[in-house]
């Protein structure tokens, strides 16, 4: 039965990202008209025509692949993004709920569901940095706002050591969203952009722990390189050729917030810490 629910939202929230990223690209870049689109309001239409859809061109995956992956009206192909980032957000949820490092009760509930809500919003980040290599703030803010909210209930209501939870959770903002801020500055912003520093605050809110902050910084390195390897050997990129960093830091928090917990005890005991 959860993971039915966990499916069922997680595919709703899909469906919720594709038109949160398509709408504050809009607001963002879009002509006159299109940048007084509401994100939480108005009817769904299709990025091409505009025509309204109906209910039943909007039920997740089912309906594109029902229509074959176009537009009812204008037949126009629809990006295989929709469907995917559906599917996408129902595995998070159902794999964040099977792997997640603690049992689920108590203070772990509150986490866990501050955890799904912002993965809600690090899923739309991921797809707009990719596609525009650009972490809005309209999407951001809103997502830090849930990541520190959830942590700080957590931190009122349920930790028992709230002085050294506290200086966890500061330490692991500070690594992860203060590398990226010194080289930011180091920079002038040539490597990275500000909202890399940004990220950093929300990252380092859900991971709560320096050490699991500079893996996630590690790992995400490592997959960004292991990305842009294929077309620098090509001689297609250099060094220097922009590519986004968002969406390798967003892979990386999800992998160390879930599976982290068990390699950093070990490397505890190993180092006799
Ligand atoms: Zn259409």
């Amino acid at each position: 039965m959860v993971y039915v629910l966990l499916v069922f939202f997680g595919v709703c929230l899909g469906s919720f990202v594709n038109a949160l990223v398509w709408r504050t690209r809009q607001r963002q870049a879009g002509s006159k008209k299109d940048r007084d689109l509401s994100i939480l309001s108005g009817r769904s239409m299709c990025p091409r025509c505009r025509h309204e859809l109906a209910a039943k061109d909007l039920i997740p995956i089912i309906s594109w692949l029902a229509l074959g992956g176009r537009c009812r009206y204008c037949k126009k192909p629809i990006s295989i993004q929709y469907p995917v980032v559906e599917a996408s957000i129902a595995i998070v949820f159902v794999a964040s709920y099977i792997f997640w490092p603690q049992a689920l009760h108590g203070g772990q509930i509150v986490l866990f569901v501050a955890w799904l809500a912002a993965s809600v919003g690090l899923l739309a980040l991921l797809v707009y940095d990719t596609k525009w290599m650009l972490l809005p703030n309209p999407i951001l803010y809103p997502t830090l706002f849930v990541a520190a909210a959830g942590r700080l209930i957590y931190l009122v209501g349920y930790e028992p050591d709230k002085a050294g939870a506290t200086i966890l959770w500061i330490s692991s903002v500070a690594v992860a969203a203060g590398i990226f801020g010194l080289l930011f500055y180091a920079s002038r912003g040539r490597w990275i952009g500000f909202g890399d520093v940004r990220l950093g605050l929300i990252t380092g809110t859900l991971l709560a722990s320096p050490a699991k902050s500079f893996l996630m910084i590690f790992l995400a390195s490592l997959l960004g390189l292991a990305a842009a390897l294929p077309s620098m050997i090509a001689g297609k990129r250099q060094l220097s050729g922009k590519i986004p960093y968002g969406p390798f830091l967003i892979a990386a928090t999800f992998i160390c917030l879930l599976f982290s917990s068990g390699p950093i005890d070990w490397y505890k005991k190993f180092v006799g810490l």
